[in-house]
């Protein structure tokens, strides 16, 4: 592969300097390894030949074989057009070509047997095919079966470059490639019983036969999952064999303290179960570095605020960082209402701090006075220096970059143990690809007494019908939210929106007090809105999605979502969470365009199905793919997956983290003589790529 990887493009048969340049620029191809890498993102069948008269709506691409009847150029400018009738003795279909009109016009003939290749679609009543793929017919070429179709970008199709100039260069590059090294231990392939990794390379870009196709399919998958996940576990199990990290072997006065005098409910069993294993992890004398993650209500603040006691008792400090200033200040209201009762002093540090208070603090962290710090990005800044800090969380991780984790890290000459708490529920396999250094905690039970929230979709046709409905609860004394979308390629039209809907809610609901929130507006006066509606002097709130982490208003138990086609499921699901937080029954209603497509109204309806935080991820991840899913993009792991997709290859992905765990387990340095190879292919795989895990 090596060899391969260092052998310019511009080398193989048919491409040459000017379409290297293109290749490089348009889709990261540089060497010979980058092309045989590329693969095709589906196949189409093209041994079967269909007839005109049997085409139906909705097909997918097909072949058709004929001969054009006539040429026609309409339109003038860039609006000119080449139309042609194809005829195949069943019946006659349009085609029409947008571009190249006088080169197209000049390739093709009338009278010669051609093979069409396209997707047809209903226009004005008569099925037409635009840019099809044309061949001269030959016998022969009918019976090649499955082709690749590769991703191509705009420009490289204004270049006639297409996806058959892509399968054209791969037949020329597997024509010319001879041996190709294994790219795993034979003991592997044996085992995995996987094709050797010549026979996949050739069957993926020119499939013999389906099955062959899938054989291969699935060799190429297990191996990118495979040194993923030997990748990702290798550094983890090298830090945690380097890195000493504090052991707490006490639970000590505040602790114990907190938890019988303090404490203002009972832990529900997963709460327990998950300070358990936080504390297993802290007296192992290993460095923690956990995820917790728990739906949106679960109480993942009391046992960060309990965790962060621990590390007081063992003679440290401990940290919390939020991501908005709104949820610093109410965990840190949360907080030090509870921790002053055990004489434990706490601070909020954020960006508004005042510089005296500010520099009071920083006294107080240097001295050991201030033992646990509240705030947002504020408390990673260099100027904040703790005497010992042993124990740091991060609430919300998606909206934190791994640099920001590795931040923490440093703050002490030996890293405190972290914790990283997430509401975004975030499903297994992703788990093991983007966290996959993490260990895992799930808070899978929230506290009694909660009514799940009930969500239904309404269209706008029902609005009449929602507006009365939320009068009724606002009779009965309860709050209401009304969540707008905010787009920021079209700021200035949602906000127009937003601002529409809140004189046409005033409106409508003239015997009450509305607020309204939005993102532009000045911290201090969104401040004052959030504190009206929290204190209940005003009973309607229009925001955006500013509200989605951080309000906590109980009395709030109805939220109205204008255009939830507009949101990810994720984030509906965060949305709803700031509902169903008290004693009443809770209620969601998505609104949306009666002209939503199938798929969205899927979508919408898992909504109404499940109040399960990790279906709903599971459903999201399903449907709209990893790379949309919050917090990845940020999550420092690079996600351009060749060929596996986490969403849909779990199982392979968990059968290759298996077999990477029980190789590291046995060799953690890759050393022994078996698995050199494993390492050597490790090295070139992440030859360009920040190591981030060897630092978060
Ligand atoms: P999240 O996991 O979303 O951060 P919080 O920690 O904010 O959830 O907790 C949500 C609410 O549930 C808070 O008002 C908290 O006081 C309450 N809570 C937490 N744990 C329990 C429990 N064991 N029993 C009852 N209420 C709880
Ligand atoms: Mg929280």
């Amino acid at each position: 592969m090596e060899r391969l990887a260092k052998t310019d493009i511009k080398y193989l048969h048919g491409v040459g300097p000017k379409r290297a340049e293109l290749l490089a620029k348009q889709l990261d191809i540089h060497s010979y390894y980058d092309l045989l890498y590329y693969f095709p993102f589906r196949y189409v069948d093209k041994s079967k030949i269909h007839k005109i008269c049997e085409i139906t709506g909705d097909m997918p691409y097909i072949q058709l074989k004929g001969r054009f009847v006539s040429f026609t150029v309409n339109g003038e400018g860039a609006r000119r057009r080449l139309n042609a009738l194809f005829s195949d003795g069943t019946g006659l279909i349009d085609v029409v070509w947008f571009n190249r009109v006088k080169q197209i016009q000049e390739t093709y003939t009338t009278g010669t047997e051609y093979v069409i290749f396209g997707k047809p679609t209903l226009f004005n009543n008569r099925y037409s095919i635009s840019h099809p793929e044309v061949d001269v017919y030959k016998p022969e070429s009918v019976v090649q079966g499955f082709r690749g179709v590769y991703n191509i970008t705009e420009t490289l199709r204004n270049r006639s470059f297409s996806s058959r100039t892509i399968q054209q260069l791969e037949m020329n590059l597997i024509g010319a490639l001879g041996r190709v090294e294994e790219t795993l231990p034979q003991y592997i392939v044996e085992r995995q019983q996987l094709m050797p990794v010549r026979d996949a390379l050739v069957n993926v870009h020119i499939p013999d036969s389906v099955e062959k196709l899938q054989r291969a399919q699935y060799r190429l998958k297990f191996e990118e999952l495979f040194y993923l996940q030997l990748n990702i576990l290798k550094y983890t199990k090298q830090r945690s064999m380097s890195i000493a990290g504090f052991r707490f072997t006490k639970v000590g006065e505040c602790f114990n303290r907190f938890y019988r005098e303090v404490l203002p409910f009972p832990l529900t069993e997963a709460q327990k179960r998950v300070i358990r294993e936080i504390r297993t992890d802290m007296g192992s004398g290993k460095q923690m570095n956990r995820l917790l993650q728990g739906d949106v209500g679960s109480g993942k603040t009391l046992v960060a605020l309990m965790t962060m006691l621990l590390a007081v008792d063992n003679g440290f400090q401990a940290c919390i960082m939020a991501p908005t200033e709104i949820l610093a200040t109410q965990h840190y209201h949360t907080i030090s209402e509870l921790a002053v009762k055990i004489g434990v002093r706490v601070e909020l540090l954020t960006g508004s701090t005042r510089k005296k208070d500010r520099e009071n603090i920083h006294q107080g962290l240097l001295s050991g006075d201030v033992k646990i710090l509240v705030g947002t990005h504020a408390v990673i800044e260099d100027t904040v220096v703790f005497k010992s800090l042993g124990m740091a969380v991060i609430d919300e991780q998606h909206r934190f970059g791994v640099a920001q984790r590795a931040k923490m890290w440093r703050k002490n000459a030996v890293p405190p143990h972290v914790l990283v708490m997430t509401a975004t529920p975030i499903p297994r396999t992703l788990a093991m690809t983007v966290y996959g250094d993490l260990d895992v905690s799930v808070i899978d039970e929230l506290p009694p007494g909660r009514k799940p929230v009930q969500t239904v979709l309404r269209y706008d046709t029902h609005r009449q019908s929602v507006y009365r409905f939320v009068g009724e609860q606002l009779k009965l004394g309860r709050q209401v939210y009304f969540v707008y979308p905010l787009i920021q390629e079209s700021e200035k039209l949602d906000l127009r929106n937003l601002e529409e809907g809140y004189e046409i809610i005033s409106d409508i609901f003239r015997d009450y007090r509305v607020c309204m929130v939005h993102g532009k507006m000045k911290p201090d006066e969104k401040d004052y809105q959030m504190k009206i509606f929290a204190e209940n002097k005003a009973q309607i709130m229009v925001a955006t999605t500013v509200i989605e982490v951080g309000v906590n208003v109980p009395n709030a138990s109805v939220m109205v979502i204008e255009n939830a086609e507009r949101f990810g499921l994720s984030q509906l699901h965060q949305l709803r969470g700031r509902v169903g937080r008290g004693a009443d029954q809770a209620f969601c209603i998505l609104m949306s365009n009666v002209k939503i497509n199938r798929d969205t109204r899927h979508r919408l309806e898992v909504m109404t199905q499940t109040t399960d935080g990790f279906i709903v991820a599971e459903e999201d991840l399903k449907l709209r793919g990893p790379g949309d899913m919050e917090g990845t993009q940020q999550s420092g792991i690079a996600f351009d997956l060749r060929i596996a997709n986490v969403a849909k290859d779990g199982a392979i992905l968990q059968q290759a983290r298996d077999l990477a765990m029980e190789i590291l387990d046995a060799d953690p340095t890759l050393s022994q003589q078996q698995n050199q190879l494993l390492n050597r292919h490790l090295q070139f795989l992440y030859r360009r790529q920040i190591n981030w895990s060897l630092i978060s």
